[in-house]
């Protein structure tokens, strides 16, 4: 009787699989790369597992990989004893991918082009399936660590199904058996095989055994003094370690004595994994003590907007025998995060203004942890708030200045940072805050993303002076010389009535502001309310709760327009009103606060008839 159970893959699975076997010929040998990772990762959670667990399968086993070559067959085995898979898990784990990683995956594969980069794989947690690249059969030989698991072995040739079947005495752990495909037989010779290995081996924290050769020997490079390290190696680490493709484009290597002992050796991507939408990544730089891994995702080490660096901490300090849960309270541990977190944004610092290009590179792609730091991370806020960047009404359009730079060249009579939050720095430019500014030759800062007005109303200050919107009720740019014409006093504060009560509905207040240049009005959100991008949020979130916004028309009483107003206002109350209604939507509207531009339609089609009846 057959005990063979058959099973479609999940269709995710199919998708990887179909671009595995069907479009990547280039950097096949990375299977080898991605199943050796897979077996250290087993052989590293059966050694946390032995440290509390007493009753495990074949509990004496060596924690090492197996690697045997078979020319003559044309197989390539790569056995490991580690924690090995239960009938659940084997369907599990290599029949479904649980996020997203395939479609994230087949993304990035689009813009690698022809051939592939099958080096992304490992990267999307679906490396297993790399070895279809080469395989016309895989299976997997295992047994789980728990005594009441079976003996099973897993086959499949790739094509949407997989089987599972009773296999007799099989050993702790996983025993990957690939027949290769007519033109892969090459990773049947050992030497190819070896020179595979060499490139990483020494970074698996398991010995490795290539036809009952050991051939790693298990290296701490962290441990190193870097003039023991080349920029290949450090590379070959990182790569190995996160799982990663791309190159780093910092890195961070040093060692302390007080006050805490530590090697650490940090890097920062080049690609930025959240943007191909892999969701949330997981904290990625490992705690070490004396070599031993500890944690390889520690939640708690790091702060949370650095889930973006790579790499590893060690520190003698720690208690060898400390648990994952304990280390999570550990005040040890949470002093050990501060020093480096410190040291990283030091560090950084630097590197932004010695090779402010290079900086600026790194920053368009990891801007958004950066400020989700300045928001979040109250304890290093003033650190971090060093490596914002924006654009500004002094650098030109792509260029940025930052918060540093733009205290060191500010007006000695300015008071405050200003900024402005919208859309692009053509909205500001063309827009009615700015002038003023210019005027009085204060830069303003340009504030193009979403989450920015979040993050400037966290920051609050920098270096000791404020941070303020250009379009808040707090801005006093003392007085502007102004030429020309203007309302008398009387003739503005009459004018300032009267639209107050034409446009009751939309404003709170109407004053005449000696900020304005060339525009005759603009809105101000009156204090204590919600700024433009913050009402935006609302109602996109709860259209129905978000009432029409009451703001503070400041008037310029130098613009011709408002002149004549004042004139019109007397003589013909009812044009006059249209045009107040119109300055007041054309205000709203640069401010980002109009909400129903349709009636800006009806209404200029009035002053058009009106204009016309008179032609
Ligand atoms: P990832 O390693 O990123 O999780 P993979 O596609 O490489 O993704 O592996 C999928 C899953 O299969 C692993 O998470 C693990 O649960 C399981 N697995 C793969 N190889 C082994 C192995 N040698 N021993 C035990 N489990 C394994
Ligand atoms: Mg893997």
């Amino acid at each position: 009787m057959s005990t063979t159970t058959t099973h479609d893959f999940q269709a995710e699975v199919k998708q990887v699989l179909d671009i595995v076997i069907h479009s990547l010929y280039t950097d096949r040998e990375i299977f080898i790369r991605e199943l050796v990772s897979n077996a250290a990762d087993a052989l590293e959670k059966m050694r946390l597992t032995q440290l509390t667990e007493n009753d495990v399968f074949g509990a004496d086993l060596p924690l090492q990989i197996s690697i045997t070559t078979d020319e003559n067959a044309g197989t390539l085995t790569i056995a490991d004893h580690g924690i090995g898979l239960t009938r659940a898990e084997l369907v599990e784990n290599l029949g479904t991918i649980a996020h997203s990683g395939s479609k994230a995956f087949a993304a990035a594969l689009k813009n690698a082009g022809k051939g592939g980069d099958a080096s992304l794989i490992g990267q999307f947690g679906v490396g297993f399936y790399s070895a279809f690249m080469v395989a016309d059969e895989v299976k997997v030989y295992t047994h789980s660590w728990r005594n009441d698991g079976e003996h099973l072995v897993w086959s499949s040739t790739g094509a949407g199904t997989y089987t599972i079947d009773e296999a007799p005495d099989q050993v702790r752990g996983c025993r990957i058996v690939i027949t290769l495909k007519e033109d892969a037989k090459e990773f049947a010779q050992p030497h190819r095989v070896r020179s595979i290995l060499g490139k990483y081996s020494n970074f698996v924290g398991f010995p490795i055994q290539l036809n009952d050769e050991l051939v790693n020997t298990v290296e701490a490079i962290w441990l190193k003094s870097k003039d023991e390290i080349t920029d290949e190696q450090y590379k070959a680490f990182y790569q190995f370690t996160s799982h990663a493709f791309d190159n780093p484009s910092y890195r961070l290597h040093f060692q302390a004595d007080a006050p805490l002992v530590i090697n650490a050796l940090l890097f920062l991507p080049e690609q930025n994994m959240e943007l191909y939408g892999m969701g949330q990544m997981e904290p990625n730089v490992g705690l070490y003590c004396k070599k031993v891994l500890i944690d390889p995702h520690p939640k708690k080490l790091l702060p949370d907007w650095m889930r973006f660096v790579r790499g590893v901490i060690d520190s003698e300090d720690l208690p060898l025998n400390i648990s994952r849960e304990s280390m999570q309270d550990s005040a040890l541990v949470r002093k050990l995060g501060e020093v480096v977190t410190k040291r990283l944004l030091k560090f950084l610092d630097k590197e932004a203004q010695d090779d402010a290009k290079k900086y600026q590179e790194f920053y368009s792609k990891f801007s958004r942890f950066i400020k989700e730091g300045v928001a979040t991370d109250h304890t290093n806020r003033d650190a971090i708030a060093k490596l914002l960047r924006f654009e500004s009404s002094l650098t030109e359009k792509g260029e940025v200045v930052s918060l540093a730079d733009y205290v060191g060249r500010m007006k000695e009579d300015q008071k405050a940072i200003y900024f402005q939050v919208a859309p692009s720095r053509n909205t500001i430019e063309t827009g009615p805050y700015v002038e003023a500014f210019k005027s009085k030759g204060y830069e303003v800062l340009y504030l193009y993303d979403n989450i920015d007005e979040y993050v400037v109303s966290s920051l609050r200050e920098f270096d000791g002076k404020q941070l303020q919107a250009v379009n808040s009720n707090e801005v006093d740019l003392g007085d502007i010389a102004n030429d020309g014409d203007s309302l008398n006093e009387a003739d503005t504060t009459s004018l300032c009535d009267w639209l107050k009560t034409s446009l009751a509905e939309g404003v709170e207040e109407v004053r005449s502001g000696k900020r304005l240049v060339n525009s005759p009005a603009l809105a101000i959100t009156p204090d204590g309310e919600m700024t433009p991008q913050m009402r935006q949020m609302m109602k996109a979130m709860k259209p129905d709760e978000v009432e029409a916004p009451k703001v503070i028309l400041e008037i310029n009483p130098r613009h011709e327009i408002v002149r004549k107003l004042s004139a019109l206002s007397q003589s013909n109350a009812d044009g006059a009103k249209l045009i107040a209604e119109q300055i007041l939507d054309n205000a709203l509207l640069s401010a980002g606060l109009l909400d129903d531009p349709q009636r800006i339609v009806a209404r200029t089609e009035k002053i058009m008839a009106q204009l016309l009846s008179k032609a």
